[in-house]
């Protein structure tokens, strides 16, 4: 049997650069709200074109500001997908309002939008949206359509252009989570910039780092400075010390973090490149693996941004005793995504059932993360790729 490695499930790429970074903010007494959260947004305007940049305390306090500016509260409206990490529905629950989900395609991983387009026939032909699109239980009224909250699944951006067309004169916002997809590019427009509003989140296993946190993107000014007050406990622009216009939260982003994060955008480009890198290593080695699909990437996807590194298993394998038999050999694997209907406390509130998104369903049942990050070498990937030959066989 092949000697074992123990390989992390990722890892963040810090340099000596980036600690430099942060002892030099340690060495003033500026440890928030100062020079360089400032620089940090003036990079990611510079980055994305985008007019606006607000970095906070992490992508779901991001995803919470943008919901805010929507507009979204209680009984409205908010249509997005269960094959996500739950931030990107719990920021509507935050408000109270409901989501409303569709189910994916099943290549990408990505919404469908040609369920979205139904929705949207039926609330402009009726003027409400009939029960079948609503959960079990769980909700009220029927109120506006505020937003569409889009994921950007495992770095690649959904189908924007298409879903503008839909949403053309509703007046309904569209939020991009690009929590996942940072430097990705659709028909060359970045990630982040494909919406009203994009969100970028920076937790360790994401293509750069801050430790916790994330950057908001729009151009939308009225609701870029709601944004930049509700970050600061809903202090607005120009008012005192303790005067306070806003319910607000404490979701800045403090110095170190923002230090750090300067130096990782400014590794941005080499960063992805390492991660692309890591995986042709994969794909060149997994390819040719029976019952083994390796990533999709969409025609509409210019540039790709590796997040994660997600296989799909044939139906007749079973992905529990593969895991294991991984996990044995010190290689950590993770089904990747447990769909979000079917999250415990979903399935209370909104009485989801098996079934009720079944794309979503059969991809999370078959996915499977395996270890991923820039800091891979060929070897690790080389020891992954030939124990799970060795276990399918
Ligand atoms: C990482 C991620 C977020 C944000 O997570 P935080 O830990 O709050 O930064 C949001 N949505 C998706 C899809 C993510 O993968």
């Amino acid at each position: 049997m092949k000697q074992r490695i123990d390989i992390p499930m990722s890892s963040p790429d810090i340099s000596d650069k980036e600690r430099q970074a942060v002892i030099s903010v340690l060495q003033t007494p500026y440890l928030s709200m100062g020079e360089e959260i400032e620089a940090f947004e003036k990079e990611f305007r510079t980055y994305t074109g985008s007019r606006n940049a607000i970095a906070v305390s992490s992508g779901t306090a991001g995803l919470h500001l943008c919901i805010r500016a929507a507009k979204v509260s209680r009984d409205d409206i908010v249509i997005t997908t269960p094959f996500s990490f739950v931030a990107s529905t719990n920021v509507i629950l935050y408000e109270n309002a409901v989501p409303i989900y569709v189910d994916i395609e099943s290549k990408t991983g990505n919404m469908d939008m040609d369920l979205v387009e139904e929705i949207l026939k039926d609330y402009s032909n009726l003027g409400y949206i009939p029960d079948r699109w609503f959960p079990r239980k769980g909700w009220s009224k029927k109120k506006k359509i505020r937003a569409i909250l889009v994921v950007d699944v495992f770095g690649q951006p959904a189908d924007y252009d298409r879903l503008k067309n839909i949403t053309q004169n509703t007046g309904i916002k569209i939020i991009e989570d690009s929590c996942e997809s940072l430097g990705a590019e659709y028909r060359n427009k970045k990630a982040g910039t494909l919406g009203d509003f994009g969100v970028f989140g920076f937790y360790p296993n994401k293509q750069i780092t801050t430790g916790e946190g994330g950057v908001i993107v729009t151009n939308d000014e009225e609701s870029a400075s709601l944004m930049i007050a509700l970050r600061n406990q809903g202090r607005a622009a120009g008012d005192m010390w303790l005067n306070h216009k806003y319910l607000g939260y404490n979701y800045r982003l403090d110095e170190m973090s923002a230090a750090l994060g300067r130096v990782q955008v400014a590794r941005l480009n080499e960063l992805l490149e390492k991660r692309e890198r890591a995986a042709n290593w994969y794909n060149q080695r997994l390819s040719e693996i029976k019952g083994v699909e390796i990533p999709f990437l969409a025609p509409t996807t210019t540039r790709t941004s590796w997040f994660v590194y997600v296989i799909r298993l044939g139906g007749e394998l079973n992905r529990a005793r593969i895991s294991k038999e991984l996990g044995k050999r010190g290689i950590p694997s993770r089904p990747y995504f447990i769909p979000i209907h079917l999250q415990p406390y979903m399935v209370e509130k909104f009485g989801y059932k098996p079934g009720d998104f079944p794309i979503t369903e059969d991809i999370g049942n078959r996915s499977l993360a395996l270890p991923f990050s820039s800091t891979m070498e060929e070897k690790q990937v080389e020891y992954v790729c030939s124990i799970l030959r060795e276990i399918i066989k």
